[in-house]
């Protein structure tokens, strides 16, 4: 019999309904995670958004964007701090944008009367973050075309008026480098900057009041160009925050792909302390990836998304009136279409701290200034005006003693803030980000376990009252101590939730994304190499070691493996010395470990010690083309590491000091000096 339309449709309809019964969604569900950025698909995003940022400023009236470039966050805060200031105190029309998010080859045409902010991070040794890497390359490359046609040479970028600030740490050699290449190239460009390119210095602790101190003028600067008029700020919300009783919390699975935007609920498969001492703890975990689209290659980071201790949750959501209201659930939307809800919604007011808001982080004095307006009492209110507006008070009183934004205002009072609107805390608060780390396994070796090296961060600092808790690390010990059997020993009390947002973490998982790194063993494994890695800093050596291990063993020629590693004393924190010993069996004279122990002799011997002791040995290594690795603390070892190289050079060969230090450059720019440091 012939079929007609409508059986068809029919037919087609019930077809459809069971494939969608039977997977369950596999095939249609998308991960509703809201940091989901899109991938570029000509111009327009994945997700049928479009890639034109002057189609999209028209659409949605705005004559302002804040592109940030950011890896930890950190700029993505700034960049919407800059979009509200400009909104509530010069009318601006703002938006933020991740600058992944759109094309740059129209920024030719950008209007004369608009203005585009670029705040940018500086990552590693010099460069962009993930999320500016294309922007970065399309801006300084020596063919930059834009859609006109306009090349290099005719100031394709006359028309744009732009605003910079960079995020940079001056123990980095490249400091802030990023900023600072993409204001020349916009400059070279032809366009015009409003204010100083401002920069700010994690190295030196000041990123915030660099921050501070570089707005202030820049909005003056903004005000003159555009015509602006400064006006009495007054907070309007970014987002509308509904309670609604009558819905359950966001229950959809996260599906695949896992990446950055869509991190993958790992399994720990096994957990152990490292230290023998009782009163630091370095945690080994396995944490498995099979059965998830993630690999990894030796060197690579994972990066691992924490959860906030209870003991800190509850803090908060009693500072801010909504501990009787904790399982609320609340749907976040933005008022305005461009901004990002950066919480799985809906939700509840304790999944949204516990799980999404760095509640712990050290406190900024332009948010503490914003809660003055909400504050239970005039007295209260005086006070934070006060922070807000005197940097060495605000030092003494909040920075100084560690406090997190809790604790800030349960030192001023102990009535609750009530007042303060759940979007403002949301606004004024990074989202919590993930912690990276060097994967301490090789990928040869075990390719779908990852291991880590981890040391708790617990530390009472002087004139602190309490002892600050690192997020991730006192999390993971949790892990271990549930996974173990062992009763929670933490003298501070913390507890955490476990299971996760809807018991998604059930069973000892953690969410995970693994990012790649250009710190990589030589593709010749007969090369030798040298590896300083002191502390935790050891965690991708043990990765190398591993990997040549296995290679050794497989029969094929591995060239000479030095690692220098320091630590307190051999019986205290020398960690994994035991599976060192049993590859030193395995290899023989090609692996030498030459370590460094701060505290057992009347003198402080550290690991550039024990390289210049060793100086002979390690420059024969580098004349027969050793690659040198670095690995651990950035702002004291990498540094005086790089010194002592530079030295020992010059001494070995006989050439001046500055000579010596030319070579670790050219080291450096050839890659066969790499450094793994934060
Ligand atoms: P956080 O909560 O992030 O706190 C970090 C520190 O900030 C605290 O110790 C404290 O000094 C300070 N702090 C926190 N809150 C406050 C406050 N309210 N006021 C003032 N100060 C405060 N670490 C390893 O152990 N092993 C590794 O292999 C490793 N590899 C890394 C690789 C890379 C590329 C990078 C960037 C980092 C790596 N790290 C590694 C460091 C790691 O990412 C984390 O920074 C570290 O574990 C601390 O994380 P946390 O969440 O426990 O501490």
């Amino acid at each position: 019999a012939q079929l007609d339309t409508l059986d068809l449709v029919v037919l087609v309809a019930l077809l459809v309904g069971s494939i969608a019964y039977f997977t369950k969604g596999t095939y249609w569900a998308v991960p509703k995670d809201p940091y989901a950025s899109s991938a570029p698909l000509n111009g327009v995003a994945k997700s049928g958004k479009t890639r034109n940022i002057l189609e999209k400023m028209d659409e949605t009236g705005k004559n302002c964007v804040i592109f940030y470039g950011s890896q930890t966050g950190t700029a993505e805060d700034y960049a919407s701090r800059l979009a509200k200031e400009g909104s509530q105190r010069f009318g601006l029309k703002t938006m933020v944008a991740d600058i992944e998010d759109y094309d740059y080859d129209n920024l030719d045409q950008f209007p004369e009367d608009k203005v585009a902010f670029f705040v940018l991070a500086t990552y590693g040794e010099g460069e962009p973050t993930d999320n500016a890497v294309e922007f970065y390359q399309f801006l300084t490359g020596d063919d930059v075309a834009f859609e006109s046609g306009a090349s290099a040479d005719a100031s394709p970028l006359s028309s744009l008026k732009y605003v910079a600030f960079g995020l940079g740490n001056n123990t980095y050699e490249h400091y802030n480098a990023m900023v600072r290449q993409v204001d020349a190239a916009l400059t070279r460009l032809g366009a015009t900057r409003i204010g100083s390119a401002g920069e700010g210095d994690d190295g030196a602790g000041t990123m915030e009041e660099d921050f501070l101190a570089w707005k202030e003028p820049m909005w003056t600067a903004l005000s003159e160009s555009l015509g602006l008029q400064e006006r009495e700020s007054v907070y309007e919300p970014v987002f509308n925050i509904l309670e609604e009783d009558d819905k359950s919390p966001d229950d959809e699975p996260c599906q695949g792909p896992y990446s950055a935007q869509n991190p993958f609920i790992a399994p720990i498969v096994e957990s152990k302390e490292l230290f023998t001492v009782k009163d630091r703890n370095c945690l080994h975990m396995e944490i498995s990836i099979a059965d998830s689209n993630l690999s990894y290659q030796t060197g690579d980071h994972i990066a691992i998304w924490p959860t906030n201790a209870g003991l800190e949750v509850d803090r908060f959501l009693q500072v801010f009136g909504l501990a009787d209201k904790r399982d609320t659930v609340i749907s976040i939307k933005g008022i305005d279409v461009t901004a990002k809800v950066p919480i799985p919604t809906p939700t509840t007011y304790d999944a949204a701290v516990r799980y999404y808001m760095e509640v712990c982080a050290p406190v900024s004095r332009q948010f503490v200034s914003s809660l003055a307006a909400f504050a239970p009492d005039e007295q209260s209110k005086a006070e934070l005006v006060r922070l807000g507006s005197d940097k060495d008070y605000f030092h003494e009183k909040i920075s100084e003693k560690c406090f997190n934004i809790a604790q800030a205002l349960q030192s001023i009072t102990s009535q609750t803030f009530s007042a303060v609107p759940f979007s403002l805390l949301i606004e004024g608060l990074n989202k919590l980000q993930p912690r990276y780390y060097s994967i301490s396994s090789s990928s040869l070796v075990q390719k779908d376990k990852i291991s880590i090296t981890a040391v708790v961060e617990s530390v009472r600092l002087p004139g602190a009252s309490h002892v600050v808790k690192g997020v991730t690390t006192n999390y993971l010990l949790a892990l271990k101590q549930k996974q173990n059997g062992e009763p929670n020993p933490d003298p501070h009390g913390l507890t955490y939730s476990i299971n996760g947002p809807r018991n998604k973490y059930d069973g000892i998982h953690v969410p995970v994304h693994v990012r790649h790194s250009n710190f990589k063993l030589p593709s010749d494994p007969a090369k030798p190499i040298i590896m300083v890695g002191p502390g935790t800093g050891v965690a991708p050596f043990r990765g190398f070691i591993q990997e040549r291990a296995a290679l050794a063993a497989k029969g094929e020629k591995v060239g000479t493996t030095v690692l220098f590693f320091g630590c307190r004393k051999q019986d205290e924190d020398f960690i994994y010395q035991d599976e060192f010993k049993k590859y030193q069996e395995q290899m023989g004279d090609s692996l030498k470990i030459i370590t460094a122990f701060s505290r057992e002799g009347p003198q402080k011997v550290y690991v550039q010690h024990r390289l210049k002791e060793n100086a002979p040995f390690v420059s024969d290594l580098l004349k027969n083309k050793a690659n040198f690795y670095v690995c651990g603390d950035a702002a004291n070892m990498a540094r005086e590491v790089n010194v002592v190289l530079g030295h020992i050079i010059a001494e070995q060969r006989g050439m001046p000091a500055e000579k010596g230090e030319e070579m670790v450059k050219h080291m450096r720019s050839s890659g066969s000096y790499q450094e793994d440091v934060w």
